[in-house]
Formats: structure tokens, sequence, C-alpha cells
């Protein structure tokens, strides 16, 4: 576990809290370099799921992987790090529970998509222009179209 401030490596736990329902130990560490108090969160990788690209390749899922894309979405956006996770983990659940231990990543983008779409649309967009891989402003214009239609529904709920 590197210092993300220093990047060197050793640190102390200076606080674990268990996030039973997410299956993740929250650790609150101080860095024997530099002092610096950073958080981790870490679970165990559960095995056993396979992800099939859409070029044909298989490798097997990894939350960290899919935790890293939905993070670099949710950059410099009001969303606290217990709700990314959550949505990790809620995805990652679903995805267990299916029969079929081989899942297309499509899927996968699917199901964070809908996710995020509630959490935030900026998120959502972004999320969704990597995971689509919009290759013209056309398909682009329809995500825009879907998400304003979400959430004008929604805003009619509360009205
Ligand atoms: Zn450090």
């Amino acid at each position: 576990m590197k210092c993300p401030y220093c990047i060197k490596g050793k640190s102390k736990v200076v606080d674990k809290r268990d996030i039973p329902e997410l299956d993740t130990i929250r650790r609150r560490r101080e860095c024997l370099k530099c002092g610096k108090r950073y958080t981790t969160y870490e679970r165990i990788e559960l095995t056993g799921l396979t992800v099939t690209k859409k070029d044909g390749r298989r490798e097997s899922f990894g939350r960290d992987k899919l935790l890293s894309g939905v993070l670099k979405a949710c950059e410099k956006r009001p969303i606290a790090r217990e709700h990314i996770e959550k949505l990790v983990s809620e995805v990652e659940a679903e995805l267990r529970s299916r029969e079929d231990k081989e899942v297309p990543s499509t899927e996968i983008g699917k199901r964070v998509m809908e996710k995020l779409r509630d959490l935030d649309n900026v998120a959502y967009i972004r999320f969704a222009s990597v995971y689509r891989e919009f290759t013209d402003l056309r398909s682009f214009e329809k995500e825009l179209t879907k998400l304003r239609k979400s959430l004008e529904k929604r805003k009619g709920k509360h009205d």
C-alpha cells in the first residue's frame, strides 16, 4: 500500500472500520515516511466471474478495475466515495447473482450507467462517453436525449 502523497511504502493503520454491507474494510492509515494520513478501502476479491470483451478477449472480473473506471467518471464531482463504493458493490453483487459466470463487458457498462444516471449527470455522461465510445456527435446527442428524458420523468414525479 503506497502512500498517495509521497509514493513511498509502509504505513500504519490508525483506525479500522468494517462496512459489512459492502464487504469492505475501511482503514485510516498514516504514512511512516511523511506522516500524512489517508484512507483505504480494502476488499477481498471473490473469484469466479469472467468478463468477455467486444473483441472476444476474456479476463477475470476485477472490482478494482471497475472501481477505477467509475472513479474516473466521478472525478471532481460532489459524490461521496462511499456512494461510489456502494455503486460498484451493487453492480458486482448483481453480476455475481447471475446464473452465467461469463459477463459481457457491455452488460457491466450498462449496469453502471443505469446507476450513475441516478447519482450524477456529469459522471454519467463521462462514463457513457468512454463506455459507448462515441465516435460521432450523433450517438452522443442520442445519449443526451435519453438522459434529458429520464430527468424530465424524474422531475415529473417530484412535482
Ligand atoms: Zn507518505
